[in-house]
């Protein structure tokens, strides 16, 4: 219940953003794409400023802040910056978004998702403390205090940048130099861990978009080109220098909380995140695979989003096995199967006769207007529209005209690409009869401005005449 009102609230986001985007390039719904594009991005970006970049602290504090914010190096540093931050806003509304569909629980990929959270942080950390101004110091200032409250490092880290001598502050910047580049590789590590239980992971969104983001970090770079502040000194902590308050917001605990404290703010945080998916998780509708039925075709494997299906070899042959602690009950597998050889609770096979004579087929939780609700439509839910059979979705067509209304941002990733590739008949299980989809069926993708387009359409099929159930009538003879 509470993931399918999630759901909603995702779809409504989703829903405003696509009418200012347009759908195809509607930023949530390749949200994950576009935190891997940003990820690119930074990094090709940073490479370019490493290029220019002096490895000395004094050095680079003088250089760094000469970088003009038209200069390719200071346009470079810019982009690095912004797309940064894009990347770690992108990456904590993925979480949110996870939490809001629902799919949390995959302990792996949450438990993942977590620690490269906190690996970015710790990039974006060591990013600031290598431009060697004010607020280099003040966050090095902080970072170091933080370190002390661990217990493992010494309180005297912190006096170097308030009353130390500069000269002993090299260290520090090597260690945030390596620590920024080793910290962008385990980050690449993380990614790979993170995605690999995904079937066809999706890393780049649209060319477009691509285009569009990178189009819009410059201009971002040109109308607010980042800027140095004075170099760092450690005479005076300069409290009120500008910090990034997306990187810098863990680090402001520091003015409420001692250092012990904000570890134990974290750790509490921390361990309540981390083990949401053990007390957070809901009933899965899993599967069942029909070992009778099953004939080794591998169209579940394959269809499966979650690589939650697998091809075992038997006595009696290759058959699909599922693996539950992977599946997440989207039911895609049931219209996967030629055979019709699985089956799952949440997504029982059509049943006519229907209260109705439009059926709105729709994807979980999805809000649609009243009037939607009562006579001439009926509506039938699945967890998703692709876990619909076309076989079945045949039969219905014959009596029904059926309108499918699927996710702006599918949930589970696949479903809507496998039902439009089934729908064109250009994947399997096909619909034989084409057209039966060409006269009874309506396709249109959630969002308030399809409503009066699916209402004439439903007014087309139902206005008196029953030109639809007289001509489905013939269909059937036809295709007998
Ligand atoms: S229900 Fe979904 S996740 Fe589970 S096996 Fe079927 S396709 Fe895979
Ligand atoms: S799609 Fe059906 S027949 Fe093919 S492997 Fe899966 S269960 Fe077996």
């Amino acid at each position: 219940m509470a993931a399918s009102r999630g759901r909603r609230w995702v779809e409504w986001v989703c829903a405003a953003l696509g009418q200012v985007s347009g759908s195809p390039y509607n930023p949530l719904r390749f949200l994950e794409p576009l935190c891997t594009w940003l990820f690119a991005v930074a990094v090709v970006s940073g490479l370019g400023v490493f290029v220019f970049y002096p490895l000395s602290p004094w050095e680079a504090s003088a250089v760094v802040a000469g970088w003009s914010g038209y200069s390719v190096q200071g346009l470079l540093r810019s982009v690095h910056r912004y797309s940064s931050d894009a990347l770690l806003a992108g990456v904590v509304l993925h979480g949110v978004v996870m939490v809001l569909e629902g799919k949390f629980w995959r302990w792996l990929e949450w438990l993942s998702g977590l620690v490269m959270l906190g690996i970015v942080v710790g990039i974006g950390w060591s990013g600031f403390v290598l431009v060697w101004d004010t607020q280099a110091q003040l966050l090095g200032f902080l970072i170091a205090r933080l370190l002390a409250g661990s217990g493992i490092f010494p309180v005297a880290l912190a006096r170097l940048f308030l009353g130390g001598e500069a000269t002993e502050l090299g260290g520090f910047f090597r260690v945030a130099l390596f620590g920024h580049i080793a910290l962008t590789l385990l980050l690449l590590i993380g990614l790979w861990i993170h995605l690999g239980r995904l079937s066809r992971p999706r890393l780049l969104p649209p060319l477009p978009l691509q285009l569009w983001s990178v189009a819009l970090l410059l201009v971002m770079a040109l109308l607010f080109p980042v800027r140095s502040q004075s170099a760092l000194g450690t005479q005076v902590l300069p409290i009120a220098v500008e910090v990034d308050p997306l990187y810098a917001a863990v680090l402001w605990l520091l003015r409420w909380f001692p250092s012990w404290g904000v570890w134990l703010v974290l750790g509490i945080f921390g361990i309540a995140l981390a083990v949401l998916p053990a007390v957070g998780r809901q009933a899965v509708g899993h599967p069942q695979i029909d070992w009778e039925r099953c004939d080794g075709c591998q169209q579940c494997a394959l269809d499966c989003p979650y690589e939650a299906i697998v091809m075992r070899q038997f006595e009696n042959g290759m058959k699909a096995q599922l693996l539950p602690e992977r599946c997440v009950g989207c039911a895609l597998c049931v219209a996967a199967c030629p055979e019709h050889g699985i089956r799952s609770p949440v997504a029982p096979p059509l049943a006519a006769p229907l209260p109705g004579r439009v059926v709105l087929l729709t994807c979980a939780g999805m809000p649609l207007p009243e009037r939607f609700a009562r006579a001439p439509f009926v509506r039938i839910e699945r967890p998703c529209v692709g876990s619909v059979h076309a076989e079945q979705l045949q039969e219905l067509l014959r009596s029904y005209a059926v309108a499918v209304v699927h996710c702006q941002r599918c949930v589970y990733r696949l479903g809507e690409q496998w039902a439009m590739e089934r729908l064109a008949g250009q994947r399997r299980p096909r619909i034989r009869h084409r057209a039966l989809v060409q006269q009874q069926l309506l396709v249109v993708e959630w969002s308030p401005r399809a409503w009066s387009h699916l209402e004439a359409w439903a007014r087309q099929h139902v206005s008196g005449d029953g030109v639809a159930q007289q001509h489905t009538a013939e269909q059937r003879q036809e295709t007998r």
